[in-house]
């Protein structure tokens, strides 16, 4: 079987914040807003312009990939 993996498939080791390019203006405001993960007061915004840390948001898309691999692993050992 082929250990092959999907170009655009996440690093088996994550290390935050790595996983997302927030470089652009576009993920930065004027005015500081409580970040929808944890509350405390950022410049920065995610890709739906909600405030967001860039760390809390990697940790939260990291969140979901492992739920939904759960998910499927769940559905698929039954
Ligand atoms: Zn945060």
């Amino acid at each position: 079987m082929s250990r092959r993996r999907n170009r655009r498939a996440p690093p088996d080791e994550w290390v935050p914040g790595t996983l997302l390019d927030w470089r652009s203006s576009t993920h930065w405001a004027a005015t500081e807003q409580p970040c929808r993960y944890c509350g405390h007061d950022t410049h920065l915004r995610d890709s739906k312009k909600a405030p967001a840390h860039k760390v809390c948001a990697e940790t939260a898309l990291a969140q979901q990939a492992a739920d939904a691999a759960d998910a499927y692993h769940q559905r698929t050992d039954t």
